[in-house]
């Protein structure tokens, strides 16, 4: 059983891990005489059951054939942290053989179940998938969801099926994917393969193709358009913050502008399913998987806000644009700042492109970006080290999105400088895609090969700029190479602080420095972020009209007495109360006329 207890341990590791969650099933030929494996093709065929009156069930229903083994294990090869057991996601499951019989289940712990079969042509495994799980705020595959009125469903997250890598030894392959819908009747589909139909016939018929899809039934309003010659499918759930031909508008700009740059790029047609349906507390997020686009609004969404929730929109299509090259640079987690920074800066920038936003707007954005570099509390550290930390550290994944979009932003301006205009950031994300693209070349970029890009592009000259932003100089190289671009930065006063601090976190039962401004006399003092703050001048303090009763009277410049608690520890400090937060502006050098 070692190679159970292997896969156990692999699986229970991964739990810990963020990333997508997959179900399938081993195949195992235990019988050595079984020599005569049963065909070369194997159809899989699913129903996926979907009742109204039952939120948290998805009923599934799996025919996989023909099968050539009498041994099965099923196991959850990768979870994004939040499931405990296998169980949790399948809560009811029965597996029959030939003639319906059904077999029974060994648990061999919470990720690993097996399952002996009687030799059959056919097994059929029934099974439900709980919708109830709670949501991720990470950047990951989700697990299904559904309310009432729809269900979405990435299909790597539902659909069991068979070991990869053991059709792969067995030279198995896979005739026919088909998946099948019992719906509501008032419901429609869309998918990652179509829409508006109750059976699909997955082409190419691979794993690929199924893990890749993203699935929705429920009462979409699904807009068909072309980009060029491109098909496109925008299905859209709930009522938006803005008409649905808004929304599409904004999808089709975001998508010219990545066609524009990744016009080599082989898409055959792009799905984009848009919901305004989860609770969560990040504002948008959504990923690129396979063809599909996925985008989701919190319900908090605040409609005033429309233009932020554009740049959402852009950000996730240029992951898709990218995303099947580079965004498996993820699991190299040191590169994330690359995936995620390079992509905030192309939202701004591809919506500048699209004329949703002007120049001026697109500075405003970029020094918003640079402020909260400047702001943080580890805006020495480097790109590689902030990123490593992503998954660990709040600040640090916040970092990388601002320092990276900013370092693509001024070696945007560097190589349109140098090159007349015949360069850009472009080039090195076209190089990327030519030379690293992860469908043809099979391994995930690495931090060197993404180095040698730039260096490529950049030439000897400009190479040790990019070195220094991504590095520890970063604050000093940032202002110069903006510098001989024709653009200066302006220092500017922001709101006023207390102790410096920016944000005080969510609501709760104590006042805690959430984020403080690296700049403050406060955080000079030795204030830092995730302080309790516990009395000001013998005051106990629960909430910010405790904090303004606590300073009444005290003049600009003077210090306040605190407790605070770090730690579990309780300590006292005297630091300056009040500041003002740093903002910087960047704009044009005036009359720089050879900037453009
Ligand atoms: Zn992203």
């Amino acid at each position: 059983m070692n190679a159970f207890a292997k896969i156990g341990q692999e699986t229970n590791r991964m739990t810990k891990q963020a990333c997508r969650l997959l179900i399938y099933f081993f195949f195992l030929n235990l019988s050595a005489a079984e020599t005569d494996i049963g065909g070369d093709k194997m159809f899989l065929d699913y129903d996926v059951r979907i009742k109204k009156e039952n939120p948290d069930r998805i009923l599934m229903t799996a025919r996989i054939g023909p099968i050539p083994v009498n041994h099965l294990l099923l196991a959850m090869t990768q979870n994004y942290g939040r499931v405990e057991t296998l169980s949790e996601i399948i809560p009811e499951i029965s597996i029959y053989g030939a003639g319906r019989k059904s077999v029974e289940i060994k648990k061999n712990n919470e990720f690993l179940w097996e399952v002996d079969l009687p030799v059959s042509d056919t097994v059929c495994i029934d099974y439900a998938i709980n919708t109830r799980h709670p949501y991720t705020s990470l950047n990951s595959v989700r697990l299904p969801y559904r309310d009432a009125d729809h269900l979405y469903l990435p299909a790597a997250s539902a659909f069991v099926h068979p070991d990869e890598k053991y059709l792969a030894d067995n030279k198995i392959k896979i005739q026919r994917i088909r998946i099948h819908f019992d719906i509501p009747d008032e419901w429609t589909t869309a998918t990652s393969w179509g829409s508006n139909r109750l059976a699909y016939e997955l082409s190419p018929s691979s794993l690929e193709t199924l893990n890749n899809g993203l699935i929705g039934a429920g009462c979409y309003r699904v807009h068909s358009f072309k980009v060029k010659e491109l098909p496109v499918e925008v299905a859209i759930l709930n009522v938006g913050p803005c008409p649905d031909e808004e929304i599409v508008r904004i999808v089709e700009q975001a998508l010219i502008a990545g066609h524009d740059l990744f016009n080599f790029f082989p898409v055959s047609r792009v799905f984009a399913l848009i919901q305004f349906i989860f609770d969560q507390p990040g504002r948008g997020s959504g990923n690129a998987l396979g063809w599909s686009i996925n985008l989701n609004y919190g319900r908090t969404f605040d409609s005033l806000d429309w233009i932020k929730e554009t740049a959402h929109i852009f950000h996730e299509i240029f992951h898709f644009w990218n995303g099947t090259a580079i965004s498996r640079a993820q699991s190299d987690h040191s590169l994330i700042w690359f995936t995620e920074g390079v992509t905030r800066f192309y939202q701004y920038k591809n919506m500048q492109r699209s004329g949703i936003i002007s120049e001026e707007k697109y500075f405003q954005y970029i020094s918003r970006e640079y402020t909260d570099v400047f702001q943080s509390s580890r805006r020495e550290d480097s790109l590689k080290s902030i990123s490593g930390d992503y998954y660990a550290d709040r600040s640090a994944m916040a970092l990388t999105y601002s320092k990276g979009c900013c370092l693509a932003f001024a070696l945007d301006l560097l190589l349109q400088h140098a090159f007349s205009g015949l360069k850009n950031f472009d080039s090195v994300m076209k190089k990327i895609l030519e030379k690293y693209d992860f469908r043809v070349n099979r391994h995930c970029l690495t931090h060197d090969e993404l180095d040698g890009v730039f260096y490529e592009i950049l030439g000897k000259g400009l190479y040790p700029s990019y070195l220094r932003l991504r590095n520890c100089d970063f604050l000093q190289e940032f202002q110069s190479t903006l510098l001989s671009a024709g653009l200066e930065i302006e220092k500017t006063r922001g709101r006023r602080l207390y102790f410096g601090i920016l944000d005080f976190g969510p609501p709760s039962d104590h006042l805690q420095a959430f984020k403080i401004d690296r700049e403050s006399p406060a955080y000079q003092a030795g204030l830092r972020e995730q302080d309790i703050l516990l009395e000001i001048n013998n005051w106990k303090v629960k909430d910010i009209p405790d904090v303004k009763k606590a300073l009444q009277g005290m003049k600009e410049n003077e210090s306040a007495n605190l407790i605070i608690e770090r730690k579990n520890v309780k300590m006292r400090m005297r630091i300056p109360w009040h500041s003002f937060e740093t903002r910087f502006n960047i704009k044009k050098i005036r009359n720089q006329s050879q900037f453009k």
